[in-house]
């Protein structure tokens, strides 16, 4: 047993010894029999959440309802939920009926894939009722069950199955994929922040580019409840490099829209809909821009990045570099290092890193504080970040004198 699952063998063994069952499932069996990393323990029990609740003394009722209550046990949480089986669903996403029951396998029947079908006791054997094991040996993702049935069920599975397949680089088989296409449309059932979820982490996983070519084939967010505009065009395996040579989600989600060439307002429509929260929109939206001000670019080049550097800040054009450098196609590729070299030579980016503030610079001058004062700290910092001014508070003063005595 992995480290993680051994330091939660007593929240096992003090189930049992109250006479319950109680193994690990999900995820971090799966992983285990992979023999990759786990990130988290989940337990299933025969213990119903109020025994559960009984027995620990530090607990949280998670989800009494679905039978979840998380353990916590040496400063770590463990979900701990009671078996159970799932019926009616209420429009192909939840479970109106959830029914606790006193035995594993039916518990491991409702789960979405046979690889996360499987669970483990405190030895480590393995309970492996729908062949989870062989599937991962043939690096198959198989629907629990009859994959038409399961997806009919819950819509979100077919989003799931795509991202294990991605996650893994693992093959869906023919007939849950058959069942996945057949089905496509209920997917308009689900909240579209579920949708983002399971998107993002097929973007931000280790494999986006196998996840994006399955959501291509598979067309599947075309059915999405709300319709997300050129879905088919950014959802395009990307042909200018692995998606997965970029670190930063973020910066992943920027660069699918510049390649792709989706428009600002396609884009920050995709986002709004995925219920992006508002700081990552806004964030990916500055790359965005600074894209659209550095492709319609016509002066001098240095003047123009300057300008976009200090308009859309520092975070933006940072991310909006790596883009540049990993899409070989870029207008701006040949100048990456050169458009590098000059923002980190910029001693100034904001009016707050300037070393001279609007009272200095009115005092500084001997006028009454006014427009004036704000129009012309941004002329300095055009002048600092552009390298042609040093960022010293005598300097700043003494060219702000200049212009003033030129205007008069
Ligand atoms: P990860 O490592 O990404 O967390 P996981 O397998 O733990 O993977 P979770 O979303 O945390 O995935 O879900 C835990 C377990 O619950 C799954 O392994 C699966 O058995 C079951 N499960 C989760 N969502 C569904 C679903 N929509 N339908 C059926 N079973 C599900
Ligand atoms: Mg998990």
């Amino acid at each position: 047993l992995p480290a993680m699952m051994q330091q939660a063998l007593p929240v096992l063994d003090k189930l049992t010894e109250q006479g319950f069952q109680a193994f690990f499932v999900g995820g971090c069996v799966r992983d285990t029999a992979m023999g990759i990393p786990i990130k988290d323990v989940d337990i299933a029990s025969s213990a119903k959440p109020e025994q559960v609740m009984a027995i620990f003394p530090r607990c949280i009722p998670t989800g009494l309802q679905h039978g979840t209550v998380t353990v916590v046990h040496d400063g770590v949480p463990y979900e701990v939920t009671t078996f159970r089986t799932e019926s009616e669903y209420e429009k192909h996403r939840r479970p109106l009926q959830v029914e606790f029951i006193d035995r594993l396998d039916g518990d491991l029947q409702r789960r979405d894939l046979t690889i996360n079908a499987m669970a483990m006791n405190a030895s480590g054997e393995l309970y492996d009722p729908f062949g989870g094991l062989d599937d991962i040996h043939h690096k198959t993702v198989r629907s629990v069950g009859d994959a038409d049935a399961r997806f009919q069920e819950d819509a979100l599975r077919m989003l799931r199955a795509i991202r294990f397949a991605s996650q893994f680089e693992f093959t869906i088989s023919d007939s849950t994929w058959n069942a996945l296409l057949h089905h496509r449309e209920l997917l308009r059932f689900i909240a579209m922040e579920r949708v983002q979820a399971e998107l993002d982490r097929m973007v931000s996983g280790t494999s986006p580019d196998a996840a994006l070519r399955l959501l291509s084939e598979s067309e599947l967010l075309r059915y999405c409840g709300t319709s997300l505009p050129d879905v088919n065009k950014w959802t395009e395996p990307v042909t200018t490099g692995m998606l997965s040579g970029i670190a930063e989600p973020d910066t992943r989600y920027a660069a699918l829209m510049i390649t792709k060439d989706i428009s600002a307002a396609d884009a920050e429509e995709t986002f709004k809909a995925l219920r992006f929260p508002m700081i990552r929109t806004n964030a990916i939206m500055s790359i965005l821009l600074l894209q659209i001000n550095m492709r319609q670019q016509a002066g001098e080049l240095r003047l123009a990045w300057t300008e976009a550097v200090i308009q859309y800040g520092e975070e933006a054009a940072r991310r909006w570099l790596v883009v540049v450098d990993w899409d070989k196609q870029h207008k701006q590729h040949a100048h990456h290092q050169c458009l590098l070299d000059w923002l980190n030579g910029m001693s100034a980016i904001t009016l707050k890193q300037l070393n001279l503030n609007g009272r200095q610079l009115a005092e500084g001058l001997q006028r009454e504080p006014g427009l004036w004062t704000g129009q012309l700290l941004k002329r300095l910092l055009l002048d600092v970040a552009l390298g042609k001014l040093p960022n010293t508070q005598p300097e700043l003063l003494k060219q702000a004198q200049i212009w003033i005595i030129e205007e008069q």
